[in-house]
């Protein structure tokens, strides 16, 4: 049994086939085009699916996707304007009418969790929160083994959670949020202010570990930002594990280790006690395979 996974980001859509063991046996991508709207790309996914069924024996599709998901229905509850005309869209009802295929959708950033349950750094865990860091803050949450979704399929929105109140203007109509000072995307802006352009990252990483003061000042404001709000998960959840995944977990155990030197020392003694901090392991193929898995649970 082969599924045909998609993984919708703001920018790329990655898509691939996965064995019912997990195994990603092809994958590709194209851009979004996230500008030409929720119903384009979901054409998009259609049109890869048909292309798909011709090549390999599938027995249904599976979609990780940014934005607020009701995986019951299939239904966007809620996306940013990062995708127009998204909120609404029945994007199950769409695919399978025109693919006949079973399908499956949920948000990516659940994708993430379970794929790094079925497969990753949270494997045998049955309670873990897991964060994406990367232009925003995503939050999953695994409560008995189980994802918990909430009442109407929003918990975990973790990026905003106030930091500063009265703080810098967020993308959700609010102020002082989490994201806004420790997303990957927080750094850079952070970066390209004290530095008067524009760096990458890896560029940025490259100057800290040489141990540039400038640098490091970033780094340290930024880090500290990021702990204080895991330090509210942390006493708010008491979580065993806390994954961590996005576009920054490829900074590696230089990033974790210095997570760590920051949190623990914020968090209370029986928080810390067995907490353990993991990057996720599957980069960026863990939404296609927790996009499989969630095809493979009903
Ligand atoms: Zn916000």
């Amino acid at each position: 049994m082969f599924l045909a996974c998609f993984d919708i980001g703001g920018t790329s859509i990655k898509y691939g086939i996965v064995s019912v063991e997990g195994e990603i046996l092809y994958d590709a991508s194209t851009p979004t085009e996230a500008h030409l709207g929720g119903e384009t790309i979901i054409q998009k996914v259609v049109s890869i699916s048909k292309e798909l069924k011709r090549k390999w024996d599938i027995n249904g599709i599976s979609i990780s996707t940014a934005g607020q998901i009701d995986n019951v229905n299939g239904i966007v509850v809620h996306a940013t304007d990062t995708i127009p005309n998204y909120t609404g869209l029945n994007i199950v009802e769409i695919v399978q009418i025109q693919t006949e295929l079973p399908v499956k959708v949920e948000n990516d950033v659940n994708c993430t969790a379970i794929g790094e349950h079925w497969k990753g750094s949270a494997q045998g865990v049955e309670d873990f929160l897991c964060l994406t860091i990367g232009t925003g803050i995503g939050g999953a949450l695994f409560l008995n083994g189980k994802l918990y979704t909430g009442q109407s399929f929003s918990a975990g929105e973790v990026g905003h959670i106030t930091l500063y109140p009265k703080g810098q203007a967020c993308t959700c109509g609010s102020a002082g949020c989490y994201e806004q000072y420790a997303s990957s995307q927080a750094l850079e802006k952070l970066v390209s202010t004290e530095f008067g352009e524009t760096l990458q990252l890896i560029d940025f990483f490259q100057l800290l570990k040489s141990g540039d003061m400038k640098a490091l000042a970033c780094y340290d404001q930024w880090l500290d930002d990021l702990t204080t709000g895991l330090k509210t998960m942390i006493h708010f959840l008491n979580p065993r594990l806390i994954v961590l995944g996005g576009g920054i977990s490829a900074q590696g155990d230089f990033l974790l280790n210095s997570i760590k030197d920051s949190v623990y020392p914020k968090i209370m003694p029986n928080h810390a006690r067995n907490l353990e901090i993991k990057m996720a392991m599957n980069g960026n193929k863990a939404n296609l395979l927790g996009a499989a898995k969630i095809f493979l649970m009903e």
